[in-house]
């Protein structure tokens, strides 16, 4: 429909390609165009930008094709507002996207998020049962060494505790799988 509209106002949508973004600025003062003046290249300049800059070069400041006074034509009012037109919908189409990026980001850093509290809780269980397997090494070892003083203190025969000895928790755990084959 907008491009109809154009059509039949003798504008071809074609031709402001490449201007969406800058289309409205002076490519030399980097200004909003003052009497602008347009070239073949599509590039448009202020008046007397332009003419200040053909006085030493014969090209386009923007992307050097050649160029001289007679070749350049007025930007009208009308192509004016087309410009600001299509500066519009391109920046509202480039922020739509910017704004799907944006979601797509948010669910990707959710997801991330949620991977590491998994993760954080498995690495939470491990150092648990680390510690826990540390305790029970301990334990384990105090045990060792306590039946080892029971040992030499049964060798040496200096005392007959031994038989009032309470079960250990070591003998209870050596215990236990026997009972449970025997079952
Ligand atoms: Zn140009
Ligand atoms: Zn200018």
């Amino acid at each position: 429909m907008r491009t109809k509209v154009f059509e039949k106002m003798g504008y071809d949508t074609e031709r402001f390609v490449g201007y969406v973004n800058e289309g409205l600025l002076c490519s030399i003062c980097r200004d909003v165009l003052e009497e602008a003046l347009q070239a073949p290249c599509e590039h448009a300049f202020c008046t007397s930008c332009i003419h200040g800059w053909l006085v030493h070069h014969n090209n386009c400041p923007e992307d050097r094709q050649a160029l001289d006074l007679t070749v350049l034509r007025p930007l009208y009012r009308s192509e004016m507002i087309y410009r600001v037109e299509e500066a519009k919908h391109e920046m509202e189409s480039r922020l739509d996207s910017q704004r799907r990026h944006m979601v797509q980001k948010e669910s990707l850093l959710q997801n991330e998020i949620e991977e590491l509290k998994t993760l954080m809780a498995t690495e939470r269980q491990h150092r648990q049962e680390l510690e826990q397997a540390e305790l029970e090494k301990r334990e384990l070892l105090e045990l060792m060494k306590g039946l080892q003083k029971d040992c030499r203190l049964t060798r040496d025969g200096s005392k007959k505790a031994t038989n009032f000895r309470p079960l250990t928790r070591l003998e209870s755990l050596k215990r236990k799988p026997r009972e449970v084959t025997v079952i």
